[in-house]
């Protein structure tokens, strides 16, 4: 089947869409340019499953991009949603539920004392590179090839995902300055970062991570390089900041840093934190976190930042996170999805990596385990794309990228995991045939 084929509605919507939004698409990787074809329109999800406008139901693996850990529209956080709208949408003031959900962030990250709640992880990110620069008095920071930490221009360098599979790693309108103070180095290479840092490090306000990178694929961090990121920030006095914007309350209950054990000074946040609204914060101790207005000189501020139904949302959504073995149930699945993928692709003979943690997890077609962004780049894209959208024909909705991580929810039960795991046979066996 083509692309477009049986979706006349998606087809006829995405041209509306065209006509008034620039692309059709309100962010660049929904736009399905990395996989070919128009772009699948949704009406509805609901736990596990996506629904488009042509009737088609999918197991969806892309769960908005991470915030769905709990599945699509969980009927707790809809109602915590309904109820706190009910009494206004956006006050402008503080409202208690701002102090509910940090007291949960705060006593789950122990990284965290104080934090700072915005609206995306962009923000997120750009608030905590200014951050360091303000607590510092320095201007340079370091990030990862392939690391992608938002659309703020000091750090759309070398950025992973959407603007990898754009083929515009630099965008048009970053001017030069923007990211002149912005010095790249290549994931889980920590000779290379020793190396700026023995050349600059008096100048490096902070070094910026993915701690498990999400937007390459799924690159788990080397022994010791996320150990080896803290002594050396500790070394230099530069700040580490961990962006946890993907992996917060995704790979474990506060972040991959419960994990390692390793604390960052400061941590973005975003996707889960908000259950599927737009809500995210960076924070670190308190003593750093005084350099934000109105206690310190640092400027940051937000119209709709700690809105009450963000706050619902997110108070709902860690509060069924907080239950029973919620993560070790999600690590599970996850993993046993990323062992069916591997060895349904095995029985074809094709080279395929894949790895899980908690609930999130990826696939790359290449012959060894990706480390960095140049292995990312290595994968076999073409391939992946085959795959995708076999995946979408049989009923499997994954990124529409080579370049990004999966999610499962708590409700991927032993049902939906089986049925992906045989749908990917399906679809290696036609590819191969
Ligand atoms: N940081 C990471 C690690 C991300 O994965 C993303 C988005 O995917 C961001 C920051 C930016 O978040 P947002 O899209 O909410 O601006």
């Amino acid at each position: 089947m083509s692309a477009g084929e049986d979706r006349s509605r998606s087809a006829v919507l995405f041209a509306r869409a065209q006509e008034v939004i620039v692309g059709g698409v309100s962010s660049p990787v929904r736009a399905f340019r990395a996989v070919g074809g128009d772009p699948v329109f949704v009406e509805r999800a609901e736990g596990a499953r996506i629904y488009d406008v042509d009737g088609r139901e999918y197991i969806d693996l892309v769960g908005s991009w991470g915030p769905a850990i709990v599945g699509h529209a969980h009927p707790k956080v809809v109602e915590a949603v309904c109820e706190a709208a009910e009494s206004g949408l956006s006050f402008g003031a503080c409202c208690a539920a701002e102090e509910e959900l940090a007291a949960i962030i705060v006593g789950a990250i122990p990284s965290i004392e104080v934090l700072r709640f915005v609206n995306s992880g962009t923000e997120a990110t750009m608030s905590a590179v200014r951050l360091a620069r303000a607590a510092t008095g320095r201007d340079k920071v370091i990030k990862f090839q392939g690391c992608y930490h938002g659309h703020a221009d000091a750090l759309l360098v070398s950025a992973g995902s959407g603007a990898s599979t754009l083929g515009t790693p630099d965008s048009a309108g970053v001017t030069a300055s923007a990211v002149r103070d912005t010095l790249q180095v290549s994931y889980n290479d920590l000779e290379a970062v020793a190396s700026v840092l023995t050349r600059c490090g008096k100048d490096v306000a902070a070094i910026l991570v993915e701690p498990v990178a999400g937007n390459m694929g799924f690159v788990a961090p080397a022994d010791g390089f996320l150990q080896g990121l803290r002594d050396l920030c500790d070394e230099y006095g530069s700040l580490l900041v961990f962006d946890e914007v993907m992996t917060g309350f995704r790979v474990a209950w506060g972040g991959f840093q419960n994990i390692v054990n390793i604390k960052p000074d400061i941590t973005c946040l975003g996707k889960v934190i908000g259950g599927g609204m737009p809500v995210a914060a960076y924070g670190g101790s308190r003593e750093l976190m005084q350099q934000v207005s109105p206690l310190g000189p640092m400027y940051q501020a937000g119209t709709l930042s700690g809105n009450p139904v963000g706050m619902a949302a997110g108070i709902a959504t860690l509060g069924l996170c907080q239950s029973g073995a919620f993560y070790e149930d999600l690590g599970r699945r996850a993993a046993t999805l990323a062992g069916g993928l591997k060895s349904a692709a095995a029985d074809y003979d094709i080279a395929m990596q894949s790895g899980s943690l908690g609930g999130m997890l990826g696939i790359a077609f290449l012959d060894h385990p990706v480390r960095d962004f140049k292995d990312a780049q290595a994968c076999d894209h073409e391939l992946f794309r085959r795959f995708f959208w076999e995946m979408l024909r049989r009923g499997v909705w994954l990124p529409p990228s080579g370049y990004e991580a999966m999610f499962v929810s708590c409700v991927h039960g032993e049902q939906e995991i089986q049925a992906i795991i045989e749908a990917a046979m399906a679809c290696f066996g036609s590819m191969c045939s």
